[in-house]
């Protein structure tokens, strides 16, 4: 992991020591942080989509892959590999079978826990990039926060990033893949021990709005769409869930239909009613 420009910008900023240079540096840790969390997320982006993530900030995309992707995804481990290949067919099951073969090692790892590494992500925010609302007509606005506490947390910060530079490797995660092929052709992979049942996935392609839902028994991803009948010559399509539910109230998606009629589809509020067993202005007194 490439934190080396980071770390020494980080370092240069606190040796300057003004307010200023504090404060930059408490914004250079939070992009440090961002760095870290989406470097994850791209060694893993194959497994899963851009919709799936539905949060931006860096802990919560840290929270999904560890649920979605690979359970190590924050862990430490090192990687090795036997140096000669195993004969075929080989089965080998002791631990003494194990421990005589000779492994080259891949590389390191470093874990850092999501929740320790959001909370400074957050404290560098509160103490550093934003002032306090003045409480009464007598108070200053400072031009920048305090400064022993941006200091503090950057310290503390950059500790953590160092720990996490000397990383050498991020694994994608091993364990037994499942795939399907999306309607648009793409081919998506999943890690299979971690989906559930009923659990909604989508694309990884950037441009395909298609979305599945998983089904355990099986092992099958069905298609989520929603059927779209023409009035006039009864043509029926099939288009993405995900392309109506992304709509806005105000918003209205059109169709073209090979006859010269298009149609739109938009969200509309819609009343419900049913009667109630004990009205009250049924009983008078
Ligand atoms: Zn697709
Ligand atoms: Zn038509």
């Amino acid at each position: 992991m490439h934190l080396n420009d980071s770390i020494e910008t980080i370092e240069r900023l606190l040796k300057e020591d003004s307010q200023a240079s504090l404060t930059y540096a408490a914004l250079e840790c939070r992009l440090a942080i961002e760095r870290i969390c989406y470097e994850r997320l791209r060694v893993v982006h194959d497994y899963i989509a851009p919709e799936d993530l539905k949060k931006w900030q860096p802990h919560h995309v840290i929270r999904v892959l560890i649920d979605q992707v690979d359970p190590s995804v924050t862990k430490s481990f090192t990687l090795s590999i036997s140096k000669d290949p195993l004969p075929d067919g080989s089965t080998t099951t002791t631990l003494e079978e194990f421990k005589s073969i000779d492994y080259i090692p891949v590389g390191t790892q470093t874990g850092f826990d999501p929740k320790k590494i959001g909370g400074l992500w957050h404290a560098l925010s509160r103490e550093a990039l934003h002032l306090s609302l003045p409480s009464n007509s007598g108070d200053t606005i400072r031009q920048y926060g305090d400064s022993d506490q941006i200091r503090a947390k950057v310290l503390e910060t950059l500790q953590e990033i160092r720990r996490i530079h000397k990383g050498s490797l991020i694994s994608s995660g091993l364990g037994g893949e499942v795939s399907f092929q999306c309607f648009c052709g793409v081919r998506n992979k999943r890690k299979a021990s971690l989906l559930k049942d009923g659990q909604t996935v989508s694309c990884i392609s950037p441009n395909c709005s298609e979305s599945y839902t998983y089904t355990e028994d099986d092992s099958s991803f069905g298609r989520r769409s929603l059927l779209i009948v023409c009035r006039k010559c009864e043509y029926k399509v099939d288009i993405p869930r995900g392309l109506v539910e992304k709509l806005r109230t105000d918003q209205r998606i059109y169709f073209d239909c090979d006859c010269g009629e298009t149609i739109s589809i938009e969200w509309r509020p819609m009343q419900g009613q049913r009667t109630r067993m004990n009205p009250a202005h049924n009983n008078p007194d």
